[in-house]
Formats: structure tokens, sequence, C-alpha cells
């Protein structure tokens, strides 16, 4: 079975002070609990210390949003994956689709940002999913395939363990529509079987694949129940204890917990 991952992407909210409070709200109501899933928080960087050093590992995990795709050097204003290793973060966010639409970000620096997340030992969460207009022209499916084999056949080191992919549907990103249950299971299948063709069935078979857009705690037991999905990455309600709490605990139900 694969250990779902309830990931809460906190964009560009809360500074050290408030994060540091958020962070600590959910550890404090998961404190002493044995997970079955895996739960991170991905704060901005300047606040990624303070969550660390609230969040010591497991149950909360710290993870950033993006990262460099370059090493070190004169790239003034950028975060290298292996300081954010050096801060804390198990998990890093690449490809998310406000950095493919604000930030212009293409295929070739998602391979460069995930080969240096990857060389600083953590896990890269790779974001992909089709626009409304894909979407109603019939194209979702096509979409979601070119933007898995523009970028996963050329990652130098990708497993099961170091790459998680999230479906997330930029109709659904911030909007309050959520992907219906069928919709997501059939996007999830679709993009699994896509990485079976670029990484081998075994390790798509082992991939985790979340759901991300307009998640909350009344629809994530549902698009958790699907056989496809193996968690979420939540962005507005990650940003409320109780209702980040509420998913963590819709996910630990779907494994059985
Ligand atoms: C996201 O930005 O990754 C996201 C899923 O946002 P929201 O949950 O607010 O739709």
């Amino acid at each position: 079975m694969r250990r779902m991952m309830v990931a809460g992407n906190w964009k560009l909210n809360q500074g050290p002070a408030a994060g540091r409070e958020l962070a600590a709200g959910v550890q404090a109501r998961l404190e002493g609990r044995t997970l079955r899933g895996e739960v991170l928080c991905c704060p901005p960087f300047v606040t990624i210390p303070a969550v660390s050093a609230v969040a010591q590992g497991e149950p909360v995990l710290v993870g950033a949003q993006d990262c460099s795709d370059q090493a070190s050097g004169a790239y003034t204003g950028q975060v290298s994956a292996a300081m954010l290793a050096e801060a804390g973060c198990t998990h890093v966010i690449v490809a998310h689709s406000e950095r493919r639409q604000y930030q212009k970000e293409t295929d070739d620096l998602f391979v460069a940002k995930i080969d240096r997340v990857h060389e600083a030992g953590m896990t890269a969460i790779f974001c992909f999913g089709e626009l409304l207009e894909e979407r109603q022209a019939g194209r979702e499916e096509e979409v979601v395939e070119a933007q898995l084999s523009g970028v996963l056949p050329r990652l130098a080191s990708a497993t099961a363990e170091n790459l998680i992919l999230a479906y997330e549907p930029v109709w659904a990103i911030g909007t309050g529509e959520t992907a219906t249950p069928e919709i997501a299971q059939h996007m999830h299948l679709v993009s699994r079987a896509e990485a079976g063709r670029i990484l081998g069935e075994d390790t798509a078979a082992r991939l985790r694949i979340l759901y991300g857009g307009s998640c909350k705690p009344g629809n994530a037991a549902e698009l958790f129940g699907q056989t496809d999905v193996d968690g979420g990455l939540i962005g507005g309600a990650s940003l409320k204890v109780d209702d980040f709490v509420a998913i963590v605990e819709a996910a630990e139900t779907a494994m059985g917990g």
C-alpha cells in the first residue's frame, strides 16, 4: 500500500511568527501520534527555520515551495536545494502552476530543479495539470501526458522514493471548484500509466500521486478514497489548523487508521 501524504502549500502567507504559530498548532494536534501517512508543511523560505524549530521530523515534515535550478554561485535572490536541506527541509515543490504562469517556468528548468533536489537528498513534488480551456477542449489527457513526458524521462535519478507527483487541475486551484472524485481518479490513472511508460511499471505502481485543487475537510475523504489518489497538496485549507488536521484525519481514515 502506498503511504499517503497531506502536504500544505502555504504560498505567500505566514511570516516567521505566524508560521511558527501555525506549525505549532498542527504539531500540537498530531504530537505523539504514529501516523500511517506523512504530513508536510511548505512555508515561504524565510519561515522555514521557524517551522523547522517547531516541527523536527515526523509527524510534521517541513518542505519548500521552490528552489534554484543551480547548485551555487552568482544567482542573486535564489535559494539552493542544499541550503533547504540544511535548513531542515525534506521535500521541495517544483513546477506549481503559479510558477508556470507567473514565472514562466519551463520543462528544462523543472528537470534541473528536480535533479538539484535529488542531489541534496530530498524528495521533489512535481506538479502538473490542465487549464480550464484545455479541459473544455477535451485535451486534458494529452496535456497531462505531455507535462509528464517533458520532464520525467530526463531526470537523472528519479525513484518512487524521491519523487511524488501532484495532479493539480489549474481550474480547481484556489477557485473553490474541486475535481469530482471520478475526474481525480481518472486523471491519476492516466498519469500513473504515463509514469509507467517512462519510469517502468514497478516504479509507477509505488509512486505517490497527490491531488491538489480546493481540497478541504468536506471533500477530502471522498477524494482520498479513490484508488489512485495518494493524498493531497493543500493550499488555502492548509492555513487553518482545524481544516488541515481534518484533512490529515481523512487521509488516516482512507489508510485504514
Ligand atoms: C495549491 O496551490 O497547490 C492548491 C491546491 O491550492 P488550493 O487548495 O487553495 O486550491
